[in-house]
C-alpha cells in the first residue's frame, strides 16, 4: 500500500487564494482593508525568512503589512509601547510578535500586552481558554493547518481516535482542542508517555509535533490512519543547505498510512495561509461583520 500524499502546498494555495477573494469583497462592499502587523526583535536569521514571507503573502491577499523591525537590545518598555500602539491603531486588525523573543525579555507579558482581538497566533490566554471551553476563538495558526490538512482527508472527525504527540501552547494543546471540538477522541502524549508506539497505533489520526527527527516509526501506525507531521528538524544537506527532517519516517508512514503530509511541503506550507485567515477573520470581528466564509 501506498499513502496519499497530503499536499500542503497545493491546500495552502487554495487558501490563499480564498481569502484573497473575501478580502477584496470586504474591501469592495465594507471598505474593509485587513491590516496585519509583525513585530520582529533582534536578527535571527530563520525569524527574518519567516517576517519576510508573511509580508509578502499578506499583500499578495491584498491585505495592508506593517513591519516593525526592533533591535536585540529593546527595552521591554519600548515593546510593549509599541503594542499599545499597535493595539489602538484602527488600520492594523491582527498583530504578531515573532518568537522566540531575544533572551531579556518576557515572552508571556509582550504576548499578555496584545489585544486578544488582534492576536492572530491565538497565544494569549483568553483565546487559548475560548478555545478550550469551545467558544469562538483566534486559534493557532499551525494547529489550524493541522486540522484544514485533515479535513482534506476526512470530512468528518467525528468518533475517530487521534493522538497529539507534544503538548506545547503554540501546536499541541490548540491542536487537542480543535480535535476535540471536531468531536475526535483524542490521546495527548508527550516526552513522559508511557509505550508511545501502542498509543499511536490506537489512532487513526496521528500527529507528530516533537521536533525529534524520524520518532514515528512505520511500525508505530495503524494500517489507513491520516498521519500529520509537525516537526521540523534542520539537518545539514549536501548542498551545503539545510534539509528539513519531520517527526515521522516518512518513507517507512507511506507504507502503512492512509495519507500523510510531507516535510517540507506539508504542514509548514499551512502555517502562513492560516495567519491570513485569522487577519481577515478578526479585522471581520472587529468590524462588526460576519465571520468571512473561508
Ligand atoms: P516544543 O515546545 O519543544 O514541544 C515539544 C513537545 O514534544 C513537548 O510537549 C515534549 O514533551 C514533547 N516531546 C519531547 N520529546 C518527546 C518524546 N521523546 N516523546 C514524546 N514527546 C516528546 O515544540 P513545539 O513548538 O510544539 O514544536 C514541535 C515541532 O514542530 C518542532 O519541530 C517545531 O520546529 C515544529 N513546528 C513546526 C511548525 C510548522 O509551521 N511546520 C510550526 C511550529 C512548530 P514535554 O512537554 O513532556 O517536554
Amino acid at each position: 500500500m501506498t499513502a496519499r500524499i497530503i499536499d500542503g502546498k497545493v491546500i495552502a494555495a487554495d487558501l490563499r487564494a480564498r481569502v484573497a477573494a473575501e478580502v477584496e469583497r470586504v474591501k469592495a462592499q465594507h471598505g474593509l482593508t485587513p491590516g496585519l502587523a509583525v513585530v520582529l526583535v533582534g536578527s535571527d536569521p530563520a525569524s527574518e525568512v519567516y517576517v519576510r514571507s508573511k509580508h509578502k503573502q499578506t499583500q499578495a491577499a491584498g491585505m495592508a503589512s506593517f513591519e516593525h523591525l526592533l533591535p536585540a537590545n529593546v527595552a521591554q518598555g519600548e515593546l510593549l509601547a509599541l503594542i499599545d500602539k499597535l493595539n489602538r491603531d484602527p488600520a492594523v486588525h491582527g498583530i504578531l510578535v515573532q518568537l522566540p523573543l531575544p533572551a531579556g525579555l518576557d515572552t508571556d507579558a509582550v504576548v499578555n500586552a496584545i489585544d486578544p482581538a488582534k492576536d492572530v497566533d491565538g497565544l494569549h490566554p483568553v483565546n487559548a481558554g475560548r478555545l478550550a471551553t469551545g467558544l469562538p476563538a483566534l486559534s493557532p495558526c499551525t494547529p489550524l493547518g493541522c486540522l484544514i490538512l485533515t479535513k482534506s482527508v476526512h470530512a468528518s472527525l467525528e468518533g475517530m481516535n487521534a493522538i497529539v504527540i507534544g503538548r506545547s501552547n503554540l501546536v499541541g494543546r490548540p491542536l487537542v482542542q480543535l480535535l476535540l471540538n471536531e468531536n475526535a477522541t483524542v490521546t495527548i502524549a508527550h516526552s513522559r508517555s508511557r509505550d508511545l508506539p501502542a498509543l499511536c497505533r490506537n489512532a487513526d489520526l496521528v500527529y507528530a509535533a516533537v521536533g525529534r527527527a524520524e520518532m514515528v516509526k512505520g511500525n508505530w501506525i495503524k494500517p489507513g490512519a491520516t498521519v500529520i507531521d509537525v516537526g521540523i528538524t534542520r539537518v545539514p544537506g549536501s548542498s551545503g543547505k539545510d534539509r528539513l527532517i519531520g517527526d515521522v519516517a516518512y518513507q517507512e508512514a507511506l507504507q502503512v498510512a492512509g495519507a500523510v503530509t510531507p516535510v517540507p511541503g506539508g504542514v509548514g506550507q499551512m502555517t502562513v495561509a492560516c495567519l491570513l485567515v485569522n487577519t481577515l477573520r478578526a479585522a471581520c470581528a472587529i468590524k462588526g461583520l460576519p465571520a468571512p466564509a473561508v
